[in-house]
């Protein structure tokens, strides 16, 4: 036993309610990675009666700060229907980079990591609309499904659906952003401007008063991130769910049984295997053939105490690239996206500015700040990998959900379970294609 689960080993037999189904299988499906996205499948595969193993790392050296799935903004972004990779990112990219006061930067030390990533990307800028098709038929449902699994938790609550709202000080910017969201694609999302006593109302937790705002409807906010991820464990588990803690170093397709094999050199066996560690599938996914170009696409966060009386829903700030979002008694600033290896130190200076940015909008404070950087799992062309592994069909792959993880894991669990129960997906699973990068597999 390790952290009191279950442990379950090819010599050991299957623990909990874990499906014995076979003289060395000791399940029917063994999900790798334990974030949002492996939580919310786990759960749908045990409850569509699958006997089901998660197997998750705990924080990595050197820095050991949870996973992004904790560490991230808490909003159901229904409304980012665009891939970020377009000509028009292209064209702003001078003054979105950090030394010109903007939120992207590269690690420069790791060309090896970014280079042959931006390349793609660069290429993925010039794809047309198929990507913004594609995440908009994801995104459709991504509300729902989000109160689909809360209510199934037994915590409806856990799911704010009055949508977040974008603020812009005074001067011209502001009015041409929000004349460009009034005419952009939000998917299923809509918005409004927001009128003078929602102003006077948000004006109260800041030092200004906003000059332009616009509220998003149909968006929504996890209200507590964390809670959320223990929710789902521990309704994993009560459905008979098993748990092994661990880093899985290898998996190994065979024919009716796959073999999943840990850090400390326990060997899993079960008909199938979901590959669902963020950016950890990356090099799970090589030693099979398949190329899954995952780069860390780091952000940071700071937190502190409110102090109380604080009600908004989530605040973009679009000239700061920042978002601000409540939890609880906490209030939680995140931004910055930059292109890295996982294992690149952090970089204080992106906290130090998170909490200039505080500063300046006056947001209310009562206590000193936390830190936290995290990795989004992210795919050059900003669509996540989804289905089975080309030339494995009893191997599937739930990757790549870049700034949208959260948003998407009860959509991306419901359609693998789907899957795995043979009743297909609801939404055209092409554009997702885990070999659309290059698969050895399906080329020969
Ligand atoms: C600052 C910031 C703000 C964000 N805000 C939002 C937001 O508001 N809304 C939104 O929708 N998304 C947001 N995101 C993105 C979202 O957090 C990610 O897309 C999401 O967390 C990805 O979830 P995941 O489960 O795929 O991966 P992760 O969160 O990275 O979890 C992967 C898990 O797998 C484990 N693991 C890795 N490798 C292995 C292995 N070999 N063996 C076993 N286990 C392994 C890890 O330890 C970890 O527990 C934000 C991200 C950041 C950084």
């Amino acid at each position: 036993m390790q952290d009191g689960h279950p442990e379950t080993t090819r010599s050991g037999a299957a623990t909990g309610d874990v499906a014995d189904v076979g003289a060395d299988i000791v399940a029917d499906i063994i999900v790798v990675g334990g974030g949002i996205v492996g939580r919310a499948c786990a759960l749908r595969l045990r409850q569509a009666g699958l006997g089901t193993i998660l197997v998750d790392a705990p924080p990595a050296l050197p820095h050991r700060f949870e996973s992004a799935s904790f560490g991230n903004a808490g909003h159901i972004a229904t409304e980012q229907v665009r891939p970020l990779t377009s000509p028009a990112l292209l064209r702003s990219l001078p003054r979105r980079l950090f030394l010109a006061g903007g939120a992207l930067d590269v690690g420069w030390r790791y060309p090896a990591v970014w280079a042959p990533w931006a390349a793609r990307a660069l290429r993925a800028c010039f794809a047309g609309q198929a990507g913004q098709r594609a995440l908009s038929s994801l995104l459709a449902d991504a509300l729902p499904a989000w109160q689909r699994l809360a209510a199934d938790l037994g915590a409806p609550g856990l799911v704010a659906a009055d949508g977040h709202l974008m603020l812009w000080p005074e001067g011209s910017a502001g009015l041409a952003a929000a004349g460009a969201w009034r005419a952009a694609d939000i998917g299923s999302a809509r918005v409004t401007g927001i009128g003078d006593d929602e102003r006077d109302r948000i004006a109260a937790h800041l030092s200004w008063r906003p000059a332009t705002g616009l509220r998003f409807h149909h968006t929504g906010q996890l209200r507590d991130v964390a809670e959320a991820l223990h929710r789902l464990e521990a309704a994993f588990l009560s459905a008979g769910g098993g748990i092994r803690r661990g880093r899985a170093v290898r998996v190994q397709p065979g024919g009716g049984s796959q073999s999943v094999v840990l850090e400390d050199g326990a060997e899993l066996l079960a008909r199938r295997v979901l590959i669902a560690p963020g950016v950890g599938a990356r090099d799970l996914l090589r030693p099979l053939r398949v190329t899954m170009p995952l780069i860390a696409e780091r952000g940071y966060h700071v937190e502190w105490d409110h102090g109380g009386g604080y009600d908004l829903p989530p605040l973009v700030f679009e000239d700061r690239a920042l978002i601000v979002t409540r939890f609880g008694d906490r209030l939680r600033a995140a931004s910055f996206v930059e292109f890295t290896s996982e294992a690149a130190p952090p970089d204080p200076r992106k906290w130090r500015r998170l909490e200039a940015h505080v500063g300046a909008l006056g947001l209310p404070r009562a206590s000193g700040f936390t830190r936290w950087v995290g990795a989004r799992p992210t795919l050059p062309d900003y669509l996540p990998a989804l289905g089975t592994l080309p030339g494995h069909p009893a191997i599937l792959v739930a990757c790549g959900h870049q700034h949208l993880g959260l948003t998407l894991a009860p959509r991306t669990a419901e359609i693998i379970a789907g899957l795995v129960a043979n009743r297909g997906s609801p939404v055209d699973l092409a554009p997702f294609d885990p070999g659309r990068f290059w698969s050895w597999n399906t080329r020969r």
